[in-house]
């Protein structure tokens, strides 16, 4: 009998566990990706993605996993060719941090990022994926629950789809599709706790820390002479005692201008196409509002509020099947303003392969044990977006201890160090973008750098060449559309 791999989800985290299952040609003979949407030959929208209209940064973290996961299949040459843009966080993004404007070397560009709409970065992972691995199938059906016991998962109960009925319309006929090992990736809305009670497994922990984040995402036209203006970020500040408020513009492609505003509990944007300017023009710094303030907008303003931080503790269960295995989103999400999702995503996918090439598909525990290095992959990303959003007025589910508060003062005093010293920054990057772990910060190096101060003064103003001033003041200065 052949040996079969079932994924459930086919976005990020499940199209790279397909990726990561497929290169084992010893241990797994297919790999069937479910897909409850239809998906788009080209990149597109579609219903199983909504927050793929809001700003997507891929990290290089994350970029890293994939392209282990996918040798040679060019994701980061089709995304480029696509029109998207990479941009080292050291010297392409304009960024106002915390504590001050982070400087942009002139000498060191460092921590690429890849900034594309997200529906592209959809259809690229995917393409690549299903063109590198041809023992990948994709099938359009819907899981409704696992088969098996609470000691072994031995497939999906699935509902198949009819081509064009929309993603909620199936045929009716429910199937039952055998596996060796199951993968459920199937983002924040999950049924796997359900599912899991269904065999008899119940009482996984859960975590949930909510600032209240809204997102309002606009699309411009990118305005004539601005293509090469860089990224600009303006972010929230934790410890100012006030609702966070941020704002991004990221170039995608297509010669547009995402916009992404966001803001914590009593500091949400709104809906309102009036009040978007205003409200970016209001943020710590008015940057974001004159970038955009005469730009011709594309779309209306959209909202997102599923934003929060939850965590499943898989790993902790008392009792885990074998053949089972979460991933992405579905173990864990995070406030996006911190760009990890899909890079936890990935790294999940690559910890899953790893695990499946060091002991085989049939051995004992790998899915617990797999389930574990998808849990401390998370743990990275938790711990940053949980300890910086615990500090915003209204949030839920955590209110910072006297270590929070130690920690926090340290980081803060780092973050003010970083804007006016290059090695303490690309150490920070180095840890926000998840390549290293966060006790780097701790290093006696850092620890003594982070004492001493900053190497030079802080900045007046964002760090901008004087073409891309005459690019900020004749845009600050245009007509509101
Ligand atoms: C506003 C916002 C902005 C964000 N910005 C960033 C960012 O800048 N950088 C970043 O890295 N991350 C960001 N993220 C997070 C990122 O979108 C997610 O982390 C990432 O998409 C997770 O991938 P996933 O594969 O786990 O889940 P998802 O992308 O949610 O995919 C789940 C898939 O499963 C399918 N599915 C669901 N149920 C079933 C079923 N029963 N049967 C069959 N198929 C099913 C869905 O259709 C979908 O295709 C952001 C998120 C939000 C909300």
């Amino acid at each position: 009998m052949p040996r079969t791999a079932v994924v459930i989800g086919a976005s990020m985290a499940g199209m790279l566990a397909a990726a990561a299952l497929a290169r084992s040609t010893d241990e797994v003979d297919e790999v069937i990706v479910l897909e409850r949407d239809e998906l788009p030959g080209e990149p597109g929208p579609r219903k199983g993605l909504p927050q793929g209209r809001h700003a997507h940064i891929l990290l290089p973290s994350g970029r890293a996993a994939i392209e282990e996961l996918v040798p040679g299949s060019g994701v980061r040459k089709r995304l480029l060719a696509a029109g998207a843009r990479e941009r080292g966080l050291t010297s392409g993004l304009v960024t106002l941090g915390p504590q001050g404007w982070y400087r942009r070397s002139r000498h060191h560009d460092t921590h690429p990022l890849l900034i594309a709409s997200r529906d592209l970065v959809d259809w690229a992972v995917r393409d690549a994926v299903l063109v590198g691995t041809p023992r990948v199938e994709i099938r359009h059906a819907s899981a409704l629950g696992l088969l098996g016991t609470a000691d072994r998962v031995t497939g999906v109960r699935v509902t198949e789809k009819e081509h064009g009925s929309g993603a909620d319309a199936g045929t009716g006929a429910g199937a039952d599709l055998r596996a060796d090992l199951v993968v459920d990736a199937t983002g924040r809305g999950t049924r796997v706790e359900h599912w899991l009670a269904d065999l008899g497994i119940t009482g996984i922990r859960k975590d949930v820390v909510d600032a209240g984040v809204v997102y309002a995402t606009r699309v411009y036209r990118t305005p004539e002479g601005a293509e090469d203006f860089p990224p600009a970020h303006v972010t929230a500040d934790p410890a100012g005692g006030r609702p966070g408020r941020a704002g991004l513009v990221l170039p995608i492609e297509g010669g547009r201008w995402l916009v992404s505003l966001s803001g914590t509990r009593g500091g949400e944007p709104t809906a309102a196409p009036d009040d978007f300017v205003p409200f970016a023009r209001g943020l710590r710094h008015p940057l974001v509002g004159r970038l955009i303030a005469g730009a011709e907008p594309l779309t209306d303003v959209l909202l997102s509020r599923s934003t929060r931080n939850e965590r499943r503790y898989f790993e902790k269960s008392a009792r885990w099947p074998e053949g089972l295995v979460v991933l992405g989103d579905a173990v864990a999400t995070y406030n996006p303003v911190y760009g990890q999702g899909m890079s936890v995503a990935a790294l999940g996918a690559r910890e899953l392969g790893r695990e499946l090439e060091r002991t085989g598909l049939g051995a004992p525990g790998l899915a617990r044990r797999a389930q574990r290095a998808a849990a401390k992959v998370a743990n990275a990303a938790w711990t940053m977006s949980v300890g910086q959003d615990q500090w915003f007025p209204g949030v839920r589910g955590r209110s910072p201890t006297l270590a929070d508060r130690l920690l926090s003062a340290y980081i803060g005093r780092m973050s003010r160090v970083a804007t006016g010293s290059y090695r303490v920054s690309a150490a920070m990057c180095e840890v926000t973008t998840l390549q290293t772990d966060a006790l780097r910060l701790l290093h006696p190096t850092l620890l003594l750098r982070t004492a001493l101060g900053p190497v030079l003064p802080p900045l007046s103003g964002p760090p901008l060449t004087p073409r891309e001033r005459t690019i900020l003041r004749d845009l600050g200065n245009s007509a509101p559309r």
